[in-house]
């Protein structure tokens, strides 16, 4: 590297660190920040060397990535931002904390996508899936897919690792020369039933969607999710044992393993590290208090909640909604969701913005009661499971009374 970004990656790692210290969360954000400012090509110089993954998507990717860095890690040290930073100064972080590695594997914001493969030169890109999140400042779904679409074209190298199941993602990388697809299934239609080549309706059919009025259709998936298990390419099928629940991370499975492959990794090598995933940043974390057995679940947009009502159990559940910066600051996003599924089991609501998800819960005729605290929360309900869903700052929040449990 040149001494510039030596420099800027040693105080890069020196901030971090001292961030860390003074207790301010894990400093990947202000070290990477520093790096940058004493060395704009910084990220650039990092990567250089590497063998590099990028994975992206709305939901998803940091469970994905987790998965992934596993999977790769069968071939050596692999770099990862495994805190959820997801913008260049999260990977310029990474990247300049784990030191040599000959592979990285980075979650990317969706937003940044084209300027991050514009920086590493990825050798493979996997998109996940594309709906609507954050209403008050991300971009529409179709903008998004455009957006892919352009940065794509003009990197006709990289190995894009794709979902087939999802419209929008299979247009944006519909014209890469190389692509692999993978079927993870998508519960959440409400943001493809528009072609974004044509403008036509887009029809379904089981798992199948075609667009009735040009070429865009499903393509055969050469990565599927069949029973507990992944079909490969070659047909074989591979048992996938998961501490992690529900559906969508087969599927996250199956897109880690595709990854994977994609360096080389054979799906057989690589599926007894995915079962060493527990929890991911505190997702999926299961915790006891007081002979209750809290379960969090992580859900940010339409999309994500209709996964964690699969996944959550008939059992008591806390869902908990803010609306700060980071979750964004508009709530009407709570009436593309469906709560009917919680129909028939005790709903605690809680959170800055309790009121409007009980406003939402009574339209949708979901019985509730408001608790004012996590304590609260578990002292009514009985010993046993609690299901907690919640979106991300109020996500943050009760991990944070449960000890910031990874
Ligand atoms: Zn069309």
């Amino acid at each position: 590297m040149p001494i510039r970004a030596k420099v800027a990656s040693s105080v890069s790692r020196t901030a971090a660190a001292l961030s860390r210290a003074a207790g301010r969360g894990d400093g990947s954000v202000i070290g990477g920040w520093i790096g940058l400012k004493i060395d704009p090509d910084l990220l650039r110089n990092l990567a250089h060397g590497r063998a590099i993954a990028l994975v992206s998507g709305t939901n998803g990717k940091t469970t994905t990535t987790r998965l992934a860095a596993a999977a790769v890690g069968v071939l050596g040290p692999v770099a990862t931002n495994s805190f959820g930073a997801n913008m260049p100064t999260g990977h310029t972080s990474a990247l300049a904390k784990a030191g040599t590695t000959p592979y990285a594997v980075l979650e990317v914001d969706e937003h940044y996508l084209p300027r991050v493969i514009e920086d590493t030169t990825p050798h493979v890109v996997a998109l996940l899936n594309l709906s609507r999140d954050q209403l008050d400042r991300a971009k529409e779904v179709a903008m998004m897919a455009q957006m892919w679409r352009t940065a794509l074209a003009a990197h006709p190298d990289v190995h894009v690792v794709a979902n087939a199941d999802d419209p929008m993602v299979v247009w944006a990388a519909a014209h890469a020369p190389h692509v692999r697809w993978f079927s993870a299934g998508q519960r959440w239609h409400d943001d493809s039933w528009v072609c974004p080549e044509s403008g036509d309706p887009i029809e379904r059919s089981g798992g199948d969607w075609w667009c009735t009025g040009c070429w865009l259709r499903r393509p055969a998936p050469q990565w599927q999710v069949e029973d507990d298990g992944v079909v490969d390419p070659g047909g074989d099928w591979h048992l996938i044992k998961l501490q992690l629940p529900g559906r969508v991370n087969l599927g996250n499975a199956a897109t880690a393993l595709a990854l994977a492959a994609e360096f080389g990794v054979r799906p057989i090598e690589a599926v007894s590290r995915l079962s060493t995933v527990a929890s991911v940043a505190g997702r999926y974390a299961q915790v006891e208090r007081d002979g209750r057995l809290i379960r969090l679940l992580l859900a940010k947009n339409p999309a994500s909640w209709l996964e964690a009502f699969d996944m959550a159990e008939l059992a008591p559940t806390l869902l908990s909604i803010n609306a700060r910066d980071p979750d964004g600051f508009d709530t009407s996003w709570l009436y593309d969701v469906d709560f009917s599924p919680l129909r028939g089991r005790p709903v605690l609501i809680t959170g800055e913005r309790a009121y409007d998800l009980a406003v939402r819960l009574e339209v949708n005729d979901v019985p509730f009661r408001h608790v004012r605290t996590f304590d609260e929360a578990i002292a009514s309900t009985p010993a046993g499971r609690l299901e907690v869903i919640a979106n991300y700052t109020a996500f943050q929040d009760i991990r944070a009374e449960l000890n910031r449990v990874n």
